[in-house]
């Protein structure tokens, strides 16, 4: 059995036991055996080990956890993206275009696609990343998205419903047979997880539940897009459906910021259903960003996410996320870093993931930098020095 010392940490987040929120610990080291963290204490204290890894007191903190991101599409809408900064307002009709070309592209043009992507988010620290299917939005379209998805990633996501395809577009009731009946029943050995894009112009509250409750009785986990473009009751659909996440929460009101905190965990460890933002998606369609603020201190847990798409977010960058939610949301450095570690791991119910604490996952990533709070004071300078994944290096 093989064993690391990553040593010479100068600022260890652990998101576990240590100073404030992150659970901070300056100067110490972690030892790794087996792609597990076994022990995390100061370097004169820790155990001997076979390899040793100086991270040249340099910040140490989780991978990120991107929670929400749609890899598996062919096209590009950079034309799309220019018309919106000439003042076109953004309907998220630009979806049916990717679709089209999805439709038309080899499996092998798919997979280079969701591959160069999951490995540029890799490079930016991103140890576990989402995937959702919702450019195939017909059952073997769906189903192979899904299978191509699952070589990258086991947080895999069903979403046919993504939007009302335009064959199906004057008969709405028949597409959302055809997601919970066969295109279901193809995606699901291929999914965890089953997502609905619950907006004005997608999918009503009502066809919502349905497609979510069907999903939900073959076994997958709820997620859902939710008041992105406007106020509606998605995310109150989300908390009566036990959503692990909703997603977007751009436009909430009173009562659905309640019935989020609602689902607090009794022992004060934040709510049930998290709260997933994605602020790339305000960034590229220049909108209001959510109000974070307003969540955090309903004691609502909040997650940041890119939302990786090739039409309102064409991002893989978490650092950019949390530079954002910081600059733009008013979240602290220490919020959003959190947000983007352990908060996306909440938002996939994992605890494994997004904290360096004994019995968790290796997936860490060491800084250019003294400390984490450098993710948001130099945005958008490469500061992801070195990634490991399950203890090792990809
Ligand atoms: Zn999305």
């Amino acid at each position: 059995m093989s064993s690391l010392l990553v040593d010479n940490i100068g600022e260890l987040v652990t998101n576990g036991a240590g100073e404030g929120p992150l659970g901070i610990r300056r100067d110490a080291a972690v030892l790794v055996e087996e792609g597990r963290v076994v022990w995390v204490g100061p370097p004169a204290y820790a155990p001997a080990a076979d390899r040793r890894l100086d991270a040249g007191g340099a910040a140490v903190l989780p991978g990120f956890v991107d929670s929400h991101a749609h890899l598996v599409f062919a096209g590009d809408r950079a034309a799309e993206f220019a018309a919106r900064m000439a003042g076109q307002p953004y309907t998220g009709g630009g979806i049916r275009t990717t679709v089209g070309a999805t439709r038309a592209a080899t499996d092998n043009e798919l997979r280079a696609t969701v591959r160069r992507l999951r490995g540029e988010a890799l490079r930016q620290g991103t140890t576990t990343m989402e995937i959702k299917s919702g450019y195939g939005l017909t059952v073997a379209d769906e189903a192979r998205s899904l299978r191509i998805a699952a070589e990258s990633s086991t947080e895999t996501t069903f979403l046919g419903a993504h939007v009302v395809p335009a064959e199906y577009a004057d008969r709405p009731d028949d597409y959302v047979s055809l997601v919970c009946g066969p295109m279901l029943a193809a995606a699901t050995p291929y999914a965890k997880w089953v997502d609905v894009f619950c907006e004005r112009g997608a999918f009503d509250v009502d066809h919502a539940r349905a497609i979510l409750a069907c999903g939900q009785a073959a076994g997958l986990g709820v997620r859902i897009h939710a008041n992105q473009l406007g106020p509606g009751a998605g995310v109150r659909l989300g908390v009566e459906l036990d959503a692990a996440s909703v997603d977007h929460c751009t436009h909430l009101s009173d009562a659905d910021v309640d019935a989020l905190a609602g689902t607090a965990h009794s022992d004060g460890s934040g709510t049930r259903t998290v709260a997933t933002l994605l602020p790339g998606a305000e960034f590229s369609t220049r909108s209001p960003y959510p109000d974070a603020r307003r969540l955090l201190d309903a004691g609502v847990t909040v997650a940041l996410a890119t939302d990786c798409n090739p039409g309102s977010s064409y991002t893989s960058s978490m650092p950019f996320c949390v530079a954002l939610a910081v600059r733009e949301m008013r979240m602290t450095p220490a919020e959003a870093v959190w947000a983007a570690t352990a908060g996306g791991a909440r938002a996939l119910r994992r605890d494994d993931i997004g904290v360096l604490t004994p019995g968790a996952r290796a997936d860490l990533v060491v800084l250019d930098a003294p400390s984490y709070l450098h993710l948001a004071y130099r945005p958008g300078v490469p500061l992801i020095r070195q990634v490991m994944r399950n203890g090792v290096t990809p």
